[in-house]
């Protein structure tokens, strides 16, 4: 790899040299067939990948504009939307309903715990939801969406799954033809970003529409955006050839190459290999007193978000470490200077996490701190 530094925050995450290549060749026109077909070919990559037969919508935005697309695009300002929320991303959606005169309710679990079913159930008894957005990894606190659980309670109530997958999409399941108990109980929209778990560099927003949420867009007469509006974006999916506003062009060269690298793998390794990694990170740092915020059976396997043992102080932690190569990121909110966030996702290898794992406790040494980095190595080996 060409890069320097390892960049385990949870996103951007490592680039490797095809993607580099790809968004290093000549910029073509973005109406040019070449280019159309490029872009053409990366839908359709995605589409195979949450195996979708509704619509993909890839567009220059960052994240978060996928989510507020997905939001807009399926509830009309007044209606009513149940944010299920693991921690800071999950609270987003409060930020962005509220900005559309969207109604918002809020289940919010104690950071490092998921939200019960039981609760969402209640919740969705009490009112007339039209959507429901779950995060599938907060990347706040490492804590995963208990997918399998939630999706029949809000399919039941007759609500739209949203899921923000900015920090799962390509790492954990989010199978579009799955069924949830019901034939007719599926994601209805998933939404990602290019620079996480699919590890090319930020810039692209993905979004996902399945035929139920098409319809439910088919209802709103005005959506309260443009740039937005997937009835805009749509046409251009279609026939990339024709124009409605300019696509990142080498973005999309990246974004086709780092689909591809995520199909030549397939889905079911790339699931193993992220479950395999986050064990393994787990494990060594164990060694180090280092403890996962996330509950037992809740965390992500893209990210962890780790408590500091006694003594450690955040910055000087972050600084020794990132002076050895590698960036890991602060925590947010009440856990700032308590916590570190580590990404185990996309392009990164077994090689580069068991380096980091050695690299954490040879700081935890210069800190001071009496622990065995050969060790955690071993720890973090044995799960492979
Ligand atoms: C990173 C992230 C976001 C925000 O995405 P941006 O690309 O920074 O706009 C939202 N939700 C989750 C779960 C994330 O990990």
């Amino acid at each position: 790899m060409r890069n320097q530094e390892m960049l385990l925050i949870p996103g951007p995450t490592p680039v490797v040299d095809s993607i580099y290549d790809a968004i290093a060749k000549e910029t073509w026109s973005h109406t040019d067939p070449r280019f159309a077909q490029i872009y053409k070919d990366s839908i359709a990559k995605t589409r195979d990948m949450l195996k979708t037969d509704g619509e993909v919508i890839v567009f220059a935005a960052s994240g978060t504009l996928g989510m507020e697309m997905a939001l807009i695009n399926t509830v009309k300002p007044g209606e009513k939307v149940l944010v299920v929320s693991q921690g800071y991303f999950g609270d987003r959606f409060i930020g962005i309903g509220k900005a559309y005169g969207i109604e918002i309710d809020v289940i919010q679990s104690e950071w490092g715990q998921q939200v019960s079913p039981e609760v969402v159930e209640e919740k969705l008894a009490s009112g007339n939801y039209k959507a429901v957005t779950v995060t599938h990894a907060d990347t706040s606190t490492g804590v995963k969406a208990d997918l399998d659980a939630l999706v029949p309670v809000i399919k039941k109530h007759g609500a739209l799954v949203i899921v923000d997958g900015i920090c799962a999409t390509a790492a954990m399941e989010e199978d579009m033809s799955k069924t949830y108990g019901d034939p007719s109980y599926k994601l209805d929209i998933v939404l990602t970003g290019s620079q996480k778990a699919i590890g090319v560099p930020p810039g692209l927003a993905i979004v996902a529409f399945n035929q139920s949420a098409l319809d439910v867009r088919k209802e709103i007469e005005h959506v309260p955006g443009y740039y937005t509006d997937i009835y805009n974006w749509l046409p251009i999916m279609h026939d990339p050839t024709k124009y409605f506003a300019t696509p990142a062009v080498n973005l999309v060269y990246a974004y086709d190459e780092g689909m591809r690298i995520v199909l030549e793998e397939g889905m079911k390794n790339r699931y193993a290999r992220h479950d395999k990694f986050a064990e393994g990170v787990r494990k060594g740092l164990k060694e180090y007193g280092m403890k996962p915020l996330a509950a037992k059976g809740a965390e992500a396997s893209t990210l962890s978000c780790v408590l500091y043992p006694e003594g450690v102080d955040d910055a000087a932690f972050r600084k020794n470490l990132s002076e050895k190569g590698i960036v890991v990121a602060g925590a947010l909110a009440h856990l700032k200077g308590k916590a570190f966030r580590i990404g185990h996702m996309g392009n990164t290898t077994k090689e580069m996490l068991e380096k980091a794992v050695e690299e954490i406790g040879k700081t935890l040494n210069d800190l001071g701190q009496d622990v065995d980095p050969k060790q955690a190595v071993a720890s973090f080996n044995s799960v492979f």
